[in-house]
C-alpha cells in the first residue's frame, strides 16, 4: 500500500471511499490468528480472522471478524474526524 497519495487523486476517489478502504485516512487489515492458513496476508478478509484498523500511527481493534461491518465502522468514523 502506498504511504503518499497526491491530494488530487484523493479528491478524485472520495466517492467510492466506502467501497475502497485504501481512500479513506483509516485502513483495515486482519490479524490472522496463529492457525489460520492466510496468516501471511493481512489484506485477505474472508477467513473470519478479526479486523483491526489503522490510521496514522494507531492501530486498535474494529471488535468484528467482518470487513464489511468494519468498513462501516470506519466509514462513520472517517466521516466524522
Ligand atoms: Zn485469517
Amino acid at each position: 500500500m502506498p504511504a503518499y497519495t497526491p491530494r488530487t487523486q484523493v479528491a478524485q476517489r472520495t466517492r467510492n471511499q466506502v467501497l475502497d478502504s485504501t481512500q479513506t485516512s483509516t485502513t483495515l487489515s486482519t490479524r490472522h490468528l496463529g492457525k489460520c492458513p492466510h496468516d501471511k496476508d493481512r489484506n485477505y478478509h474472508r477467513c473470519g480472522c478479526p479486523v483491526w484498523c489503522q490510521r496514522n500511527r494507531k492501530r486498535w481493534s474494529a471488535e468484528t471478524n467482518d470487513w464489511a461491518e468494519a468498513l462501516k465502522l470506519v466509514s462513520i468514523l472517517d466521516v466524522r474526524k
